[in-house]
């Protein structure tokens, strides 16, 4: 029988259930707890992060983003055109209007030399997505957010690990929200994580995750009671989800040693004249690392996409498509919304295929997937 190689397989390594079992003998299973202590420790002290908070997902981590930034009816709220619904979803839910921004040419990340021009004196905030975990040219971005006076949400869902100048992503914007789905390099099945970098924010962080009240100031013994003190919302994960987490944290090292030598193996493999003429391979501006989220290759054209994926599927091997754009979904046709000149994300939203990359996959899956493909391009000549 012909073996399946899937789009993605979670990562679960040895020490999960331990984890687990662990928490479970601590008999404290709902949220803020010893594994929510020590994945946030991890994250504080491995990348410098001011304040971290554990959130179910990197949704309600961009939720607690906007509601921290007070972002109001009729605001503006600048982001790229192609990331994922949930860049938008939390600024929709405080009423702001959405400005969608266009790609660069050269990736998927929105093109920072283009977003002046869509600021407006309603603007408050920019939301950047690190596509693929590669890094937004947060210098520049950080200078015109500085000019304007407005927020900066780093949308980092894939960036765990990445850099920019050498610099952890998620240490940029004022606040950075990360995702432990279970396509993402470190996994709690569903999971996210709020950073907040600016110190106006911190207080009413702690507060808006405690379901709007001062209850982690009492455990700190800073107040002798603790009550409604303001909005939120229940953002905490549970204790099991956290030990699960943490289980993978510690093996952080190792999980993203193994995902650049896949990435780099079909690097390597596909950087032949024979294919780099006919697609184009992921491009990571000098500026930024690679914590090898994804492996993506860019066809010219929408057809050439759509037969790669099917030939591969064939030979069953799972490659799939990416986001749909957003300016140009059923939702936002019905909204009073603007958006630039958008040529680039149209073209990523047609023409963009990413490749199994997950921590079981082997180099073997790889060359073989890398041999299908360039099959496929001498077959179509
Ligand atoms: C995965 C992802 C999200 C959503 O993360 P969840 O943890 O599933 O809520 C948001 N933005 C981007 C860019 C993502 O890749």
């Amino acid at each position: 029988m012909k073996r399946t190689i899937p789009f993605n397989k979670p990562c679960v390594l040895d020490d999960g259930l331990s984890f687990i079992s662990n928490a479970l003998d601590n008999q404290k299973l709902c949220g803020n707890g010893q594994f929510t202590q020590k994945c946030q420790s991890f994250f504080e002290d491995t990348y410098g992060f001011k304040k971290t908070l554990l959130t179910t997902s990197c949704t309600d981590a961009l939720e607690m983003a906007a509601m921290l930034c007070d972002i109001k009816h009729g605001d503006e709220v600048i982001i790229p055109s192609y990331t994922f619904v949930s860049t938008a979803l939390a600024f929709v839910r405080q009423g702001a209007k959405i400005v969608f921004a266009d790609s660069e040419k050269d990736t998927p990340n929105l093109d920072v030399d283009k977003l002046e021009m869509l600021i407006t004196d309603k603007t408050v905030a920019i939301v950047p997505v690190h596509y693929a975990g590669v890094s937004v040219d947060m210098d520049k971005l950080m200078h015109l957010a500085e000019k304007h006076n407005l927020w900066v949400i780093e949308d980092a869902a894939q960036a765990i690990d990445a850099t920019y100048k050498g610099q952890p992503l998620g240490k940029f914007g004022h606040l950075a929200c990360f995702s432990f789905h279970e396509t993402k390099n470190i996994t709690a099945g569903e999971g996210g994580l709020l950073v907040v970098n600016d110190d106006r924010l911190l207080r009413r962080s702690e507060i808006i995750w405690e379901k709007g009240t001062n209850r982690s100031e009492f455990f700190r013994g800073e107040v002798n009671k603790y009550g409604w003190v303001d909005t939120g919302s229940s953002f905490l994960p549970s204790e099991l989800n956290a030990a699960f987490l943490y289980s993978q944290l510690i093996h952080i090292e190792e999980i993203q040693k193994k995902r650049i030598t896949l990435w780099q193996r079909y690097y390597d493999n596909l950087n032949i004249e024979d294919v780099v003429d006919k697609i184009k391979l992921p491009y990571i501006p000098p500026y930024a690392s690679n914590n090898a989220h994804m492996f993506y290759l860019v066809c010219k054209t929408g057809n050439l996409r759509t037969e790669l994926i099917n030939y591969l599927k064939e030979h069953n091997v799972h490659a799939t498509f990416h986001y749909l754009c957003l300016h140009d979904s059923e939702f936002s046709r019905k909204q009073n919304w603007i958006s630039s000149d958008i040529i680039n994300a149209v073209r990523y939203s047609d023409c963009l295929v990413r490749l199994p990359l997950f921590y079981d996959l082997s180099l073997k899956d790889v060359d073989y997937i890398s041999k299908l493909i360039i099959n496929f391009l001498n077959k179509n000549e």
